[in-house]
Parts: structure tokens; sequence; C-alpha cells
């Protein structure tokens, strides 16, 4: 399948925003966004003109897309099945999102980025409920356990990451058990829960047009 394979930096400087791609480095003063907050580019530094109100929306449907590593067809599906789900749109698409397996695995603190959570999915270092499962668009749904295989127990990455990210533990939606390395998903996340700076509206706005 195809994958975004451009410098993951540039992508936050053009949302204008740290969107946390590259793990721990972006936790430190080697961040290119700390250091050049502008748009990528030739013209990167020049005054925008004021950006019109489809610019705004698309703007933010990308960032969005970007964060969670997710292609345009892909994510188009998301809102299709999130408008047709009860709810709030914009509301039931980021929880889709977040109850993606290789999203659930970088909430719990196993990869530092999502783009290494869904490396380490693809690569078969997780079982959900007992079985392998090396789909990283895999929804998980309440109650299930996501769980380091036994033989992917010993893998460095896992353990620096969860020394280092402290992730895990920061939301009620879900329990991490670090010495088991397990975590469970304890219920859909409400919006108020799910910590992204996003203006899901937008998004809705966009493809409702
Ligand atoms: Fe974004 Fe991380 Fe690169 Fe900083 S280091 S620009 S947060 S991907």
């Amino acid at each position: 399948m195809a994958r975004y394979v451009d410098a993951n930096c540039k992508l936050c400087r053009r949302e204008g925003q740290k969107l946390f791609l590259k793990g721990s480095r972006c936790y430190t003063d080697k961040c290119a966004f700390e250091k050049r907050p502008y748009p990528p580019g030739q013209h990167g530094q020049r005054m925008r003109r004021k950006v019109s109100e489809y610019g705004l929306q698309l703007r933010e449907k990308q960032k969005v897309r970007r964060m969670y590593g997710i292609l345009e067809k892909q994510f188009r599906n998301y809102f299709t099945k999130a408008a047709k789900a009860k709810g709030i749109t914009g509301e039931n698409l980021l929880a889709m999102l977040e109850c993606r397996l290789d999203n659930f695995v970088y909430r719990l603190g196993f990869a530092p980025s999502r783009k290494s959570a869904r490396q380490l999915v693809l690569h078969r270092h997780f079982m959900v409920n007992g079985r392998t499962v090396n789909i990283p668009s895999y929804q998980v749904k309440p109650k299930d356990i996501v769980k380091v295989r036994e033989k992917s127990s010993n893998l460095d990455i896992i353990h620096e990451a969860l020394k280092s990210s402290g992730r895990g533990t920061d939301l009620a939606w879900l329990r991490l058990d670090k010495a088991k390395l397990e975590g469970e998903l304890l219920e859909i996340p409400r919006r108020d829960d799910i910590p992204v700076n996003v203006q899901e509206q937008l998004i809705v706005e966009l493809y409702s047009k």
C-alpha cells in the first residue's frame, strides 16, 4: 500500500504545529518545527494572504490525516462510516481513528510514534485477545486486550518507549499493565478525552460540501 515517505518534519511545518511524528526527537531541541516554525519551501517565510474558509477546512483535514498516518481514500472511508454512525460525526471520526490498533499501541506507550507503532503491528509483534493481528487499521473494541507477543517481549524499542513516553497512564479510556506488557480499551473515547488539537467540525464541513 502506498505510504507517505517524504520528510516528516515538513508535514509539521506545513500544518503549523507539532504533529509528533518522530518519537523522542519531537521532545528535544532538534525538532525542526522549533527551529523553523514556518512552512517549508522557498516561499515559506513570506507573509501569507488571508486563508479562505475552504483553505482552513482543507488544512485541518490534512493535519488529522498526517497525524494518524492515513491516506486520503481511507480517511474518506472513515468519514463515511463516522457520518453513518449515531452521534456527532466529527467526534465519531476521531474516536475511530483513536481505536485503530496502531494508534492504540502508540497511546499505550509501546512505540515512540504512530509510525513506528504501525511498523511494529505490521511485523506481528502484537496480539488482540490472544490472536496475532498485523493490521494497523484493525479497530480495537471495548474490553479488547492488546498484548505484546511473548517472543517480542524483549524488544528494546518497546521497553525504551515505555520508559520514556509516560503514555498509557494519562488517559481514562485505557488501562496499561506494564508488567504484563498489555493494555485494554475500557471504553470508546469521548472527544474531551482525546488529546489532539483539532477542530474536527472543519473536516465535517469540508466533506459535507
Ligand atoms: Fe514534527 Fe517531530 Fe519533526 Fe518536530 S521533530 S517537526 S514534532 S516530526
